[in-house]
């Protein structure tokens, strides 16, 4: 059971909570910049994040005081639990913030693929690390796909749940897709089926189903 978090997992946008919240008055321009196809995400959120001054422990208690889960993700997150059903987010954000709110949220130990932040002795963001890119493709950062891949290898039916162009890869490798907004209209301009989704209800419902089938 795979989800995206930004925007999926999370009612907000977390990244752009924060930029709005601590960002240099530039971010904007670059997220532009992103729109236009002229950066990619892990270019604009590279760019964005080390131009912030805010420490980590200021945006952590941003994020715990402003952002939250949808509705029955924690009862998704129990289920999964207590039937052994492997759960994970999957994200191109940055762990920091992720893990924020799943600390804030009484679910510290759901664990996460983010981009590994470094921070400096002050706090401040020092870098990146991408523990799961392509050998072959390090540039695009991350791949959401090869998380797919690696819990099919496993034989697990993957459940993909996501929102944006990221998450679009993963959704094609994946056994059941959940998909709201961009990842919706690239799913239906591809022909791939999915369920849409305001919240973890629906997707709950599903991995119940399977799980009592099997
Ligand atoms: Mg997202």
């Amino acid at each position: 059971m795979l989800t995206d978090f930004d925007d999926t997992a999370a009612v907000q946008n977390v990244a752009e909570l924060l930029l709005r919240q601590f960002g240099h008055p530039s971010w904007t321009e670059v997220r532009e910049r992103f729109r236009a196809g002229e950066l990619s995400l892990k270019d604009y959120q590279e760019i964005t994040f080390l131009q912030m001054p805010a420490d980590k422990s200021a945006m952590q208690a941003h994020v715990r005081a402003q952002a939250g889960f949808r509705p029955h993700f924690a009862e998704l997150w129990q289920f999964c639990q207590d039937n052994a059903i492997p759960m994970c987010i999957v994200s191109q954000g940055l762990d920091f913030y992720i893990q924020a709110l799943l600390d804030g949220s009484g679910q510290p130990e759901l664990p996460v693929y983010a981009v590994a932040t470094r921070f400096d002795e002050r706090g401040r963001i020092a870098g990146y690390g991408y523990d799961f890119a392509y050998p072959d493709a390090p540039e695009l950062g991350n791949s959401k796909a090869l998380i797919v891949q690696r819990f099919r290898e496993r034989g697990h039916h993957v459940f993909y749940v996501g929102d944006g162009r990221s998450d679009f890869e993963a959704g094609a490798v994946a056994d059941t897709v959940f998909a709201h907004r961009q990842m919706a209209s690239m799913c239906d301009a591809a022909g791939i089926p999915y369920h849409p989704f305001t919240d973890f209800g629906p997707v709950l419902a599903a991995v119940r189903e399977y799980a009592n089938g099997i």
